[in-house]
C-alpha cells in the first residue's frame, strides 16, 4: 500500500527528528516532513480513528487494511499549543477521502511555539509487540514532495518469512559489520550506488545501521542522513532470498570505492608533491611572466532582481518568458553534461540533480503563481528560490543546506539568462595586495573589473589558451596559465604563492628561496623589458634588412596611449565589439563615430598610422544581448562574424556609416572578419560601397581576416578582391584542428603552430605576395616568440601583437635574419606535429637570443 505525503515540504528521516520518542521510532516507523503549505490532506481513504482534542494529531485507519493505523503528527512539542493555531475540518469516526483536508494549522505559530515544525507521518501497527509491516521508502529525487502528489512510503505486509525477521532465519537475513574506510564516509556517491544495490533487492529490505539508528538502504537520503563517517562502523542487514548477495554486493562496493579513493589521493599525492613546502601545480601558459602573491579563489557574486524590476508585462508573457528561460538553462546544462567524460561521474550526477531542480513542481509553481500577481518572471523566480533555500537552510540538515547551493546555482543560473546578464559580474574583490587569482572560469566582461596593479597572476581551471579570455589576460600583460586541476580551487585564500606562467606552473606556499627566485626572475624580466622599451620607437628590421610592422591589437580607448608609447606603428586589430557587448542597446552611430574617431585621433597624434578596425565580430563566445540570437548548437560554426553583419543589414550599416564619418579617412582600414566565401566578399563590399557612395566618401582600405580554413585554401581566389590579408590564428586554429579555442581539456593540443596551420598561413602568404597585397597577423601567434621567426619566414609583413608584448616582438625581430627564418620555415612545414616545430625553433633562437 502507498501512502502519499499529507502535506507539501522537504521529507525527512525520522532518526534527525528532536524527540527521541519518534527519532527511536517508539511511535512507529514512518518519515517527517519539514511542511512547506500549512493544509494537512488526508493521504488516504480510511475512518479517523482519533483526533487529538488540541487537533494537533490525527489517526487514521486506511480503508484498504483496517491493521495499520496512520499516525499525522503536525511539529513537534505542539501539544502544549493546545489547540492555538490549529483548526480541524472531520470527526472522530468520520469517513474521509484521500485529498479531503483534515486539519489547518498556522505554520507561523507553530514555528514560533512548538519544538520544531516537522511534522510525522507514522505507521503504529504492532501486534502483540512485533512489527508486522515493514516500510520500504522510494528514493527522494528531491527531498521535495509535494501533497498527495508524491509518494512517502509503502505499507508492505511481512511474508510468513520475513515476520520472522526479529529470529532471523540464516537463509533470509544476511548481516555484515564493517568498518567505513570511505574518506569522505558515506556521501551522496556511495549512498546512491548502495540504493542502487540495495533497490535490486525486490523481496527484501536493506538496513543500514549506525550506532541505534537505521536507515533503509534503498533511499538515497535516509542512507546520506545516518551520516556514516570515516572509521564508523555500520551493520548492513537484507532480508529475502538474495540477503546474501545484496550484503556482498555492498560491502564489495565498499572496498572498490575505498581502494579506488586511496589510489586516486597517492596519485594526486605524487603529482602534487614537489620539493617546496606546498603543492605544485600545473596548466598551460596563457600569458607569460613570473610573480607572486597571495591567493584568491574567486566566485562569482549573485545578481538580484531590483524591486524596480518586480512588475510584469502580462502573466501570459511573463510564464513564457520564464518558460523559455528555464528551456535555455536546461539545454545548457544539458550540453554540459554531454561534454563529461566518463571520469566525471560526480560532477554528472550534480548537473543532473540540477536539471530536476528546474523541473520541481514547487519551485516552478511558485513562480507561476507569483506571476499571476503580476510580478515579473525574473522577480517571481526569485521569489521562489529564495523561499526554497530559505527552507533548505532552515532544516539544519548538512545534506539540505548542501542542496541549497544548487538552488542558488540554478537559480542564478536562469536569472542571469531572464536579464541577459550571462556574463554579469558584480564582483568587488577585496583585495589587500598582490594576488593571484584562481577562478573555475572567467567570461570576458569578468575582466573588465580586475584590478592589474593588485592581481599579478591568474590560475584559471576551465578555457584555452586562445579563448577571449585569454586574450585580455595577454593585453592587460597579466601572467595567466589555464587547464589546471580543479584541485587549485580548494586552495585557501590568502596563502603565499608563485607563479612562473611561463613554464606552467603554480605552486603553492613556496619557499623562501623559490620566491627569492621569482624575485629574480621579475628583476630580470624588468631590465629586459626596459631595454626593449627604451628602443621600442624604432623599427622593427631584420638583420638582414627586412621591415616588419609590430602593430598593436587594441579593444578599447584605453589601450590607445599605451601602445604608443610601447611603439606600436599602427594598429592592425581593433575589435570593435568592445562598443557592443555589455549593454542592453546597440550604440548609435554618432556613439559609435565619436568612438573610432577617438582612437584615430589618439593614434595619429605624433604621425599619421594606419589603424584597422574590424567590423563587428560577435556570435559563437561573444553574445549580444540585445540581438535576439537564436539557439545554436554549435555557435562557433553559426551565424558569427561577417555572417551576423550580412543578416543583420542595418546593424552593418549603421557600423559603416560611423566608420566612413572619421577622419582622416586616409588613416582608416577596414577589416571583415569570419570571411569564409568570395560572395561574402562581395556583398560586404557592395554594402559598404552604397554607404560610402550615400557619405559621398571614397571607401578606404577594405581587408579581410583569415580565420576559416576555406579563406586560406582560397586565399588566392580572395586576394584580387581586397586590399590586405590579416590572420586570425585563434580562430584559424580552431577551425583547422577542430578544437574549440576555450576547450578546457584540449587546449595543450590547440597550437597554432601545428604544420597543418603554418600550411594554411604559407597558402596566404603566398596569394598575398602573388598578388601584392600585405599579409598580417593578428591572432596570439604573432606575439608567440617560437611562432614569430616562422612567420617572417613564411611571408608575414606585419605581427599585430598584444600592448605588453610590443617591445619584446620588436626586439625578437632585430635579432633574426629573414633569410633564416625562411629556411626554418620550410624545414619547419615539413613536420607533423607542433611540438617538433616548437622544439626546432627553440634550437635556433638559443644560438640567436
Ligand atoms: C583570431 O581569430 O585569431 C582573431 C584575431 O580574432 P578573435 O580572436 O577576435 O576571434
Ligand atoms: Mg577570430
Amino acid at each position: 500500500m502507498q501512502i502519499k505525503a499529507p502535506l507539501t515540504g522537504i521529507v525527512i528521516p525520522l532518526h534527525l527528528i528532536d524527540d527521541e520518542v519518534f527519532s527511536q521510532k517508539m511511535a512507529g516507523d514512518g518519515i517527517a516532513i519539514d511542511p512547506a503549505s500549512q493544509v494537512l490532506l488526508s493521504p488516504v481513504d480510511g475512518v479517523v480513528s482519533f483526533i487529538h482534542p488540541s487537533k494537533h494529531a490525527i489517526s487514521i485507519t486506511p480503508s484498504a487494511n483496517f491493521e495499520i493505523e496512520l499516525l499525522i503528527h503536525v511539529g513537534v512539542d505542539t501539544v502544549q499549543m493546545k489547540g492555538e493555531g490549529f483548526k480541524s475540518f472531520v470527526k472522530n469516526g468520520e469517513t474521509v477521502k484521500a485529498g479531503q483536508k483534515l486539519i489547518e494549522f498556522d505554520l507561523d505559530q507553530v514555528l514560533k511555539k512548538a519544538k520544531s515544525p516537522h511534522t510525522l507521518i507514522l505507521i503504529t501497527n504492532t501486534v502483540d509487540g512485533t512489527e508486522k509491516y515493514s516500510l520500504t521508502f522510494p528514493v527522494q529525487k528531491s527531498g521535495f514532495v509535494e501533497a498527495l502528489k508524491s509518494d512517502l512510503f509503502n505499507v508492505n505486509e511481512k511474508s510468513a518469512t520475513s515476520s520472522k525477521l526479529t529470529k532471523p532465519d540464516s537463509n533470509q537475513v544476511f548481516k555484515k559489520s564493517i568498518e567505513c574506510k570511505i574518506p569522505m564516509g558515506l556521501h551522496a556517491r556511495p549512498a546512491s550506488m548502495i540504493s542502487k544495490i540495495a533497490l535490486k533487492n525486490t523481496n527484501g529490505a536493506v538496513e543500514i545501521s549506525k550506532n541505534s539508528n537505521t536507515a533503509n538502504a534503498k533511499s538515497l537520503t535516509s542512507i546520506i542522513s545516518l551520516s556514516v563517517a570515516y572509521g564508523d562502523e555500520i551493520e548492513i542487514v537484507a532480508y529475502g532470498s538474495k540477503a546474501q548477495t545484496t550484503v556482498s554486493e555492498i560491502e564489495n562496493l565498499l572496498s572498490e570505492i575505498t581502494h579506488e579513493t586511496s589510489t586516486t589521493q597517492a596519485q594526486t599525492a605524487t603529482t602534487l608533491k614537489h620539493e617546496s613546502q606546498g603543492p605544485l601545480f600545473n596548466g598551460i601558459t596563457v600569458s607569460p611572466g613570473d610573480s607572486f602573491g597571495q591567493t584568491y579563489v574567486y566566485k562569482k557574486n549573485d545578481i538580484r532582481v531590483a524591486s524596480s524590476d518586480a512588475k510584469g508585462f502580462s502573466a501570459e508573457k511573463e510564464t513564457i518568458r520564464l518558460k523559455q528561460a528555464i528551456a535555455q538553462a536546461q539545454r545548457s546544462i544539458e550540453k554540459t553534461i554531454s561534454e563529461l567524460t566518463s571520469d566525471d561521474r560526480e560532477k554528472s550526477s550534480i548537473y543532473q540533480s540540477h536539471l530536476e531542480l528546474l523541473n520541481d513542481p514547487e519551485v516552478l509553481n511558485q513562480s507561476f503563481d507569483q506571476i499571476k500577481l503580476n510580478s515579473s518572471a525574473e522577480y517571481s523566480w526569485q521569489q521562489s528560490i529564495d523561499k526554497t533555500i530559505t527552507l533548505l537552510k532552515s532544516l539544519k540538515n548538512e545534506l539540505m543546506a548542501e542542496r541549497s547551493y544548487d538552488v542558488r546555482d540554478v537559480g542564478q543560473k536562469v536569472l542571469r539568462i531572464l536579464m541577459n546578464k550571462e556574463n554579469f559580474e558584480t564582483a568587488k574583490l577585496n583585495l589587500t595586495g598582490p594576488t593571484i587569482l584562481i577562478a573555475r572560469s572567467l567570461v570576458p566582461s569578468d575582466m573588465s573589473w580586475l584590478d592589474s596593479q593588485l592581481i599579478k597572476g591568474l590560475i584559471l581551471v576551465e578555457g584555452g589558451a586562445s579563448s577571449h579570455v585569454a586574450i585580455i589576460a595577454r593585453s592587460m600583460g597579466i601572467p595567466t596559465i589555464t587547464a589546471v586541476k580543479e584541485a587549485i580551487l580548494s586552495v585557501v585564500d590568502g596563502t603565499p604563492s608563485v607563479l612562473l606562467a611561463k613554464k606552467g606552473a603554480f605552486n603553492v606556499a613556496p619557499t623562501a628561496a623559490e620566491i627569492e627566485q621569482v624575485k629574480k626572475l621579475n628583476l630580470q624580466d624588468e631590465k629586459e623589458h626596459s631595454i626593449n622599451l627604451a628602443r621600442a620607437k624604432e623599427a622593427g628590421v631584420t638583420l638582414d634588412g627586412k621591415k616588419i610592422d609590430v602593430f598593436a591589437n587594441i579593444g578599447n580607448i584605453a589601450e590607445c596611449e599605451a601602445s604608443l608609447k610601447n611603439g606600436a606603428e599602427g594598429v592592425g586589430l581593433l575589435r570593435s565589439e568592445f562598443l557592443f557587448l555589455d549593454r542592453s542597446t546597440a550604440p548609435t552611430e554618432d556613439e559609435q563615430t565619436e568612438q573610432y574617431q577617438k582612437i584615430i585621433t589618439s593614434f595619429n597624434k605624433e604621425s599619421q598610422k594606419d589603424v584597422i578596425i574590424r567590423t563587428l565580430d560577435v556570435g559563437g563566445d561573444k553574445p549580444l544581448s540585445y540581438l535576439k540570437l537564436p539557439f545554436e548548437e554549435n555557435p562557433f560554426l553559426g551565424v558569427r562574424g561577417v555572417r551576423l553583419s550580412l543578416k543583420y543589414p542595418t546593424l552593418f550599416r549603421s557600423q559603416l556609416r560611423s566608420l566612413l564619418k572619421v577622419k582622416p579617412l586616409s588613416s582608416l582600414k577596414i577589416m571583415f572578419p569570419m570571411i569564409t566565401t568570395l560572395d561574402e566578399i562581395f556583398a560586404a563590399k557592395k554594402i559598404a560601397q552604397e554607404e560610402a557612395d550615400q557619405l559621398k566618401v571614397t571607401l578606404p582600405q577594405i581587408g579581410i581576416m583569415i580565420e576559416v580554413p576555406s579563406a586560406a585554401l582560397l586565399a588566392d581566389a580572395l586576394a584580387p578582391h581586397v586590399d590586405f590579408f590579416s590572420i586570425g590564428s585563434n580562430d584559424l586554429t580552431q577551425y583547422t584542428l577542430a578544437i574549440d579555442r576555450g576547450h578546457k581539456d584540449l587546449a595543450a593540443v590547440a597550437d597554432g603552430l601545428h604544420p597543418s596551420v603554418l600550411q594554411l598561413i604559407k597558402l596566404t602568404c603566398d596569394a598575398g605576395k602573388k598578388h601584392n597585397k600585405m599579409v598580417g597577423v593578428c591572432g596570439g601567434i604573432a606575439g608567440d616568440i617560437q611562432a614569430v621567426p616562422l612567420l617572417i619566414g613564411l611571408g608575414v609583413h606585419e605581427l599585430s601583437v598584444s600592448v605588453p608584448a610590443i617591445p619584446q616582438i620588436k626586439s625578437l625581430v632585430r635579432k633574426l635574419n629573414h633569410s633564416e627564418c625562411e629556411r626554418l620555415a620550410t624545414e619547419a612545414l615539413k613536420f607533423s606535429d607542433a611540438q617538433s616545430v616548437r622544439s626546432l625553433v627553440d634550437k635556433v633562437l638559443s644560438e640567436r637570443i
